[in-house]
């Protein structure tokens, strides 16, 4: 009988979702899931910027610590992956990440049998692609979406940003500190309406 290596059944995969349709709190009771079990993984978070204090937050399951990777690193050098216990690695924010590095982890996943599972936004307020996003469509095993209803009922696709007066903004930098909660997810038509 043949021997399946298990760094072959390792996988990558990506979860992406709007902001607030609870994408934390699913990375979170992943990891209670595999503490229940006593598997052995990693919580990464890609920081955007220096202040990031490396806490993954949700409030019906309480603040979890993680590691932070910043733009420059990648995760391979940040543990000793081809010599480790950890089987499984969760990612937040993982559209934050470059192409570079989620390259990196599927390097993991491919060669050091790692399962790595990525939670991020698909497109950015100006409803286009980040960065590690669209790496991850492009080479992810597999593509899971998380969903979440607008105020009209339909799915979510958009994520706005609001200005202080409530109107949606279209102009600015796609990543912009301290504005994470002038956010509102939309489904496409209502996002059209509001940028009219
Ligand atoms: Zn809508």
């Amino acid at each position: 009988m043949t021997k399946i290596c298990r760094t072959d059944m390792a996988k990558l995969y990506f979860y992406h979702a709007p902001m607030n349709s609870g994408k934390s709190m699913l990375l979170l009771a992943k990891a209670y899931n595999f503490e229940e079990r006593s598997i052995p993984y990693l919580i990464f978070k890609s920081a955007i910027d220096t202040r990031d204090e490396g806490v993954i937050h949700s409030r019906p399951l309480g603040d979890k610590p993680c590691l932070i990777i910043r733009k420059d690193e990648l995760f391979s050098e940040k543990f000793d992956c081809y010599n480790t216990d950890v089987k499984w690695i969760l990612v937040d924010e993982a559209q934050f990440l470059t192409a570079a590095q989620v390259d990196d982890l599927s390097d993991l996943v491919d060669y050091a049998g790692i399962n790595v599972i990525c939670y991020g936004l698909r497109t950015d307020f100006q409803t286009h692609l980040f960065e590690g996003s669209k790496r991850l469509f492009e080479i992810a095993d597999s593509i899971e979406e998380i969903k979440s209803q607008c105020d009209c009922g339909k799915k979510n696709i958009f994520n706005a940003r609001i200005d202080k007066d409530g109107h949606v903004v279209t102009e600015g930098e796609q990543i912009e500190v301290g504005a994470e909660d002038r956010y509102k997810s939309m489904c496409r038509r209502c996002y059209k309406d509001s940028v009219k």
